[in-house]
């Protein structure tokens, strides 16, 4: 297959932290336009890519009559919907970042639009190609599962510093992380979870919540209860990890899936791949011309957002 003439639209912390460097290294890839609103002022950053035609919006991009195969979309939640339809209507196979979209059903009508007119539309969810991810997988598979445990804790001010499309509705609040582990652990019990219990604290002027306590139940074969706290004023050690009792030992995934221990012992480390690993998928998908969007970990998270009982906190600022 000759390389995917590819635009990388939105140029904020993903874009340049994972998606550049991936794509720099990976030849199943021609990067052939940059898109930001401000990239006449991202005189560093583009000279790094010379071959790549510069532009302001998506909508430039396509009427420009440069001829690409596929866009990936690294823009907040709130804009993913109105660019991915575009390019989808445009002729090109789409990357979402996650989540997908700052709804279910906005991303089911881009899945109606890939599949009437023979696209491609993948969205990904980075953390399912955290290295312990599989073998996680692969090892609960003959295994009864009893429990599931996640605590999410970060630092919203180090990890997210100054980015307001947060806070404001479609911006998912603290599940803008959350989403992450929710990505993990549907990957992780193919027979799912519900939640049955949510409580969501909103800093009194924001809109979206700052933290979250879920409860739900294991579903099919599994059986056993959930707990979900996710907390974005967690100052010092960080911690990103998931806990599944099963009838046979406990495993636990810590720092994102990264690492993984069974029965208190740690069994496995290794580097981080994540974001090679979602190129790799998408430039197979386009091979294969096939899609691939897995709705579940957003609809989890809009399950939380309804069973939630809000609770008033104090303000946030940065
Ligand atoms: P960010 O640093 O705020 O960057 C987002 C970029 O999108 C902005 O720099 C801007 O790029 C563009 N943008 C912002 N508002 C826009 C609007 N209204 N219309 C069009 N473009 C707009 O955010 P980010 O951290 O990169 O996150 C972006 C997405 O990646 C989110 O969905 C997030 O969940 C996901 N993600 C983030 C991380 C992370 O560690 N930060 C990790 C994994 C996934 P231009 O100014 O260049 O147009």
């Amino acid at each position: 297959m000759p390389p995917i003439k590819l635009a990388l639209v939105g140029l904020g912390k993903i874009a340049r932290d994972q998606h550049l460097p991936a794509l720099a290294t990976n030849p199943d890839y021609q990067l052939i336009a940059l898109v930001s609103r401000s990239i006449h002022e991202q005189q560093a950053l583009t000279a790094a890519f010379p071959e790549a035609k510069l532009f302001t919006d998506l909508d430039q991009l396509l009427s420009s009559g440069l001829e690409i195969d596929a866009v990936s979309l690294c823009a907040p939640p709130q804009v993913r919907h109105a660019q991915a339809a575009r390019a989808l209507a445009a002729g090109c196979d789409v990357m979402l970042e996650k989540p997908p979209g700052s709804g279910i059903n906005d991303v089911q009508a881009l899945i109606h639009q890939a599949e009437r007119h023979g696209h491609v539309l993948f969205a990904t969810w980075h953390s399912r190609y955290a290295p312990q991810v599989e073998p996680a997988r692969a090892w609960l598979e003959s295994k009864r599962v009893t429990a599931l445990k996640v605590s999410w804790r970060e630092d919203v001010r180090h990890w997210h510093f100054n980015q307001e499309w947060i806070w404001q509705p479609g911006g998912l609040g603290v599940f803008d992380p959350g989403i992450n582990a929710l990505s993990i652990v549907t990957r992780l019990l193919p027979d799912g979870l519900y939640l049955t219990k949510a409580r969501l604290d909103f800093p009194s002027n924001r809109q979206t919540p700052i933290a979250a306590r879920l409860e739900g139940a294991l579903a099919g074969r599994a059986s056993g209860p959930v707990e979900i706290e996710l907390d974005w004023l967690k100052t010092g050690e960080q911690s990103w990890n998931i806990e599944i009792g099963t009838d046979q030992g406990r495993i636990e995934l810590t720092h994102g899936g990264g690492r993984m221990l069974i029965d208190g012992e740690q069994i496995a480390v290794a580097g981080e791949q994540e974001y090679p690993g979602l190129y790799a998928r998408f430039s197979e998908l386009v091979e294969r011309r096939k899609s691939d969007v897995d709705l579940t970990p957003l609809a989890l998270t809009a399950d939380a957002f309804l069973l939630g009982e809000r609770r008033e906190v104090d303000a946030f600022e940065w």
